[in-house]
């Protein structure tokens, strides 16, 4: 079998492995979003993800991770399905979609061993010939998606397919194989500057996921503010959730779609195979009020499997006392009331702003006495002081403006 065959033979075995997109790209100098990536540091727009700094430059040098590599092959899994009433129901808080599945990063993980091994069969390869990863290695897999023409970088930052739309995992093989790339979705590319200039490629004169940010999160196309944003502050912060950010997080427990949600390309959006993914559809019948009684075991037994562990209960507590303060529902206040003397300070701040929210000040003063006479923590103690400074609470869930404000 010539090489052009061997290659068809691999696209192949990948399909016939569960991804649904299998396109490769050429590497060749810097990877496609480096310079990007380098400014988006630079500007302090990571937050305090610290990872994010350390791994740059093996993100932007392929050569640094897999000296020798030539190709890289992406991998997409689409993960998209219909949730009908149940995404619409106002009670539930609502979850990123990635989210409602066993941890993707376990799941695909074992469909790349395999396509470790098809690269081997069909290559004649050996094991030291590959690397691959899904999501969290050093690897800008969006870019050089984009240049395998697996689809494009919308202004939403998200790589987004014509024949899926916004809701593909990807992954990633970085191989010393000479593989003939795909093309990108317009030819002239990389050609284009600056660097990132095919954001947006297709977005044409939307906007759509810049305007619905309800935290102003996308300040540019392509540029993501993680500090203003939904998805790192209900994920990656582990600590205080900024007060000017909670109104507009509204029912939102655990990740954001919504700049994935609004975007148009999504009427390409399919029902999602079942082989590398493991739904987890459960998860979203949760009311509020069990999820702030949730207790360590019930949590350990519940996101057993999924990415939502890694918040852990203090993380999962915590957004949903931010929920429940935006929910409006006064039903809520005696769960809230009780967090509000939890032994982790973290949650006891959230739910002390929460019962502020929800029943004003004159009844937060009466319902958190207690708690409040016994506080002792700086952060928690600075929550009952913003909140008591306040004269107009309200208990409707608000849009924020972009700009921070203070309100309750
Ligand atoms: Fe904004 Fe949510 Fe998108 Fe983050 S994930 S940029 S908060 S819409
Ligand atoms: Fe592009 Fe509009 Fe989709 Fe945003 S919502 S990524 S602007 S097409």
């Amino acid at each position: 079998m010539n090489a052009g065959g061997r290659q068809s033979e691999l696209r192949r075995k990948l399909h016939g492995l569960g991804f649904d997109e299998v396109r490769f790209a050429r590497v060749d100098g810097l990877a496609p979003g480096a310079e990007a990536l380098r400014a988006w540091l630079a500007a302090g727009l990571h937050a305090d993800m610290a990872w994010m700094e350390r791994t740059a430059e093996k993100r932007a040098q392929p050569e640094l991770v897999l000296p020798g590599a030539q190709s890289v092959i992406l991998l997409g899994v689409n993960y998209w399905r219909d949730e009908g009433q149940k995404a619409k129901d106002a009670a539930r808080p609502v979850w990123a979609r990635y989210a409602l599945h066993d941890d993707y990063h376990d799941t695909l993980k074992a469909g790349l061993v395999a396509a470790g091994k098809a690269i081997e069969e069909v290559f004649d390869a050996g094991s030291a010939d590959y690397r691959y990863y899904v999501d969290t290695g050093p690897v800008l897999e969006r870019g050089w998606a984009a240049r395998a023409g697996l689809g494009f970088i919308g202004k939403n930052t998200m790589l987004i397919s014509r024949r899926f739309g916004n809701w593909l995992f990807l992954a990633s093989i970085l191989t010393r194989l000479d593989l003939t790339p795909d093309a990108p979705l317009k030819k002239s590319i990389e050609r284009q500057k600056p660097e990132n200039a095919h954001v947006g490629l297709l977005c044409g004169k939307c906007t759509r996921c810049m305007d619905e940010c309800p935290t102003g999160a996308l300040p540019q196309p392509g540029v993501l503010d993680a500090r203003r944003c939904i998805s790192y502050q209900t994920i990656e912060n582990r600590g205080i959730i900024p007060r000017e950010l909670r109104p507009g997080i509204g029912t939102r427990i655990y990740g954001c779609d919504i700049c994935l949600e609004v975007c148009p390309w999504n009427r390409f959006a399919r029902t999602a195979r079942s082989v590398l993914l493991a739904a987890r559809g459960e998860i979203a019948e949760l009311s509020l009020s069990e999820l702030l009684e949730l207790t360590p075991a019930r949590f350990a037994g519940v996101f057993r499997g999924t990415a939502i562990k890694r918040v852990k209960l203090a993380g999962l507590l915590r957004n949903a006392c931010v929920v429940a303060g935006n929910s409006g529902d006064t039903g809520l206040l005696e769960p809230l009331a009780r967090l509000a003397g939890h032994a982790l300070p973290v949650v006891r701040a959230h739910a002390v702003w929460a019962v502020f929210r929800l029943a004003g000040a004159a009844k937060a003063k009466e319902i958190l006495a207690v708690a409040h006479a016994v506080e002792t923590d700086a952060a928690v103690l600075e929550e009952y002081g913003a909140a008591l400074n306040v004269q107009h609470p309200t208990s409707n869930v608000q849009r924020p403006s972009t700009e921070p404000t203070t309100n309750y």
